[in-house]
């Protein structure tokens, strides 16, 4: 018989344009602003109900904050949660400022709460004079948490080594990790400061992150993204 039936065709037409309006109907969108004198990355991680978290904000001096302030604003979202990756200073210098712009509560890892009430000392010895101290936690991730945020949700993955507490933040789904300080485009975070352990980093990187798909992206703590499998293939330290 030399006619084609098209009907199926036009269906599943139909059907993927379907699936890709309702599976963009609830993207995240992964903003990135860098913050401080560590050019740290803070992290607004938003969907299409406007509401939108805010990861390690490290916004210290007037302008960031306005920057900040001003994303929000323009971008016309609702900041729901914050987040800290861990609690090294460059991580949580604007952590007062957001809590109480937004009225948001404080979500980290235990582990690295030591960290967090030493901020203050930490925040002297590299002058950050203005430093106003944190908001305690009110809630404790841990591996394995869902934590949700608009018609979203991420997943929480431990991963010490760079700090004792340090948690990453995971969507299979579409893609992508929230890797704060522990894996670099082309480098690892560092293991000598205090909770730092080089070998409970090293197995935190090959067993939790490097089996994600090699496609999943990879947001780090300072400077550019990366994806899973380029530092499979070419990171000095994993190879
Ligand atoms: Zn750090
Ligand atoms: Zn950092």
């Amino acid at each position: 018989m030399n006619f084609r039936d098209t009907t199926n065709e036009s269906y599943s037409f139909h059907t993927l344009i379907n699936i890709s309006l309702q599976s963009k109907k609830y993207t995240m969108k992964v903003t990135t602003l860098i913050f401080n004198q560590f050019q740290e990355n803070t992290y607004i991680i938003s969907d299409n109900t406007k509401e939108c978290i805010i990861i390690d904000p490290g916004c210290y001096q007037d302008f960031e904050r306005t920057e900040l302030t001003d994303f929000i604003k323009t971008k016309n979202l609702k900041p729901v949660k914050l987040i800290n990756t861990h609690c090294h200073i460059d991580h949580v210098l604007g952590n007062k400022f957001v809590s109480e712009q937004w009225d948001l509560e404080l979500y980290a890892h235990k582990e690295d709460l030591p960290l967090l009430t030493n901020a203050g000392a930490v925040a002297k010895m590299y002058g950050f004079e203005k430093y106003e101290g944190s908001p305690y936690p009110k809630h404790f991730l841990e591996e394995g948490d869902t934590l949700k945020f608009g018609a979203s949700e991420l997943e929480i993955i431990f991963a010490p080594g760079h700090a004792p507490g340090h948690i990453c933040l995971l969507s299979k789904k579409e893609g992508f990790i929230i890797a704060g300080d522990v894996l670099f485009n082309g480098s690892i975070g560092r293991t000598d400061l205090p909770g730092g352990d080089y070998d409970t980093l090293i197995e935190s990187i090959k067993t939790k992150l490097l089996p994600l798909d090699e496609n999943t992206i990879v947001y780090c703590g300072h400077g550019p993204s990366t994806s899973i499998g380029k530092e499979k293939m070419s990171n000095p330290f994993l190879v």
